[in-house]
C-alpha cells in the first residue's frame, strides 16, 4: 500500500511553513511521496529532500504545476480531504481496500472540479481546521497506527527516545 500526497495551491509568501509541514508530516507518518503544486518553491523542495536524506527512508518530493494531470493519470484511489466530505470513520474501510492512494490537500479555496475528479471527498471532522491535522489523522487511520513503527532505513541521524532531554545517534 502506498500513499502519495498532492498539495494544491502553494503560495510562496503565505504557505511556506505549512507546505513544509505537509511534506514532513507525510514523510514521518508513512506516505511515500509528496507532489507540490501551485507556485514552485525550490527552497521547500530542497529542505524536505535534505531532511529525508539525513533522517532516512525513501521519501520523494516532486513539483507539478498541472495538478489536474496528476489526479487524472493516477492509478489507484483518489481521496480529497475537505471538511465538506463524507466522514473518514465511515469510509476508511473502503479506502483501505485499495492498494495505492492519492491524497489531495488544499490550501486556499479548492476549485470545484477537484471534488468531481476524485473517488472520495473525505472529512476529518466536519469543522474547518488544517491540512496538516487532516493529513495526520487520515494517515493514522489508514495505517491503523503502524506508521508509528516505521523504520527509516539509511538514516544519518536518529533520535534516541528519552524521558527527559535530547539524545541523538549519528552515523
Ligand atoms: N477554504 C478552503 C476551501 O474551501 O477549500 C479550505 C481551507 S483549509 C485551511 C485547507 C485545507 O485543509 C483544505 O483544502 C483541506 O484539504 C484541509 N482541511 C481543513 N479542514 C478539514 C477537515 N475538517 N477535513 C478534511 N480536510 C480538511
Amino acid at each position: 500500500m502506498g500513499v502519495t500526497v498532492l498539495r494544491l495551491g502553494h503560495r510562496h509568501y503565505r504557505d511556506q511553513r505549512l507546505t513544509t509541514h505537509v511534506a514532513l508530516t507525510a514523510r514521518a507518518l508513512g506516505a511515500e511521496k509528496v507532489i507540490l503544486s501551485g507556485e514552485k518553491d525550490e527552497k521547500i523542495i530542497g529542505s524536505v529532500k535534505d531532511i529525508a536524506k539525513r533522517w532516512g527512508g525513501d521519501f520523494e518530493v516532486e513539483y507539478e504545476k498541472n495538478y489536474r494531470r496528476i489526479i487524472t493519470n493516477f492509478h489507484g484511489v483518489k481521496v480529497h480531504l475537505t471538511m465538506y466530505g463524507l466522514r473518514v470513520q465511515d469510509k476508511m474501510k473502503d479506502i483501505r481496500g485499495e492498494k495505492d492512494v492519492l491524497l489531495v490537500l488544499g490550501s486556499e479555496k479548492v476549485p470545484g472540479d477537484v471534488y468531481h475528479m476524485v473517488d472520495y471527498n473525505i472529512a476529518v471532522g466536519s469543522q474547518p481546521h488544517s491540512e496538516v491535522a487532516a493529513l495526520a489523522v487520515f494517515l493514522h487511520e489508514y495505517f491503523r497506527g503502524k506508521e508509528l513503527e516505521k523504520v527509516f532505513g539509511g538514516a544519518k541521524i536518529k533520535v534516541r527516545p528519552h524521558e527527559c532531554g535530547k539524545s541523538f545517534f549519528t552515523s
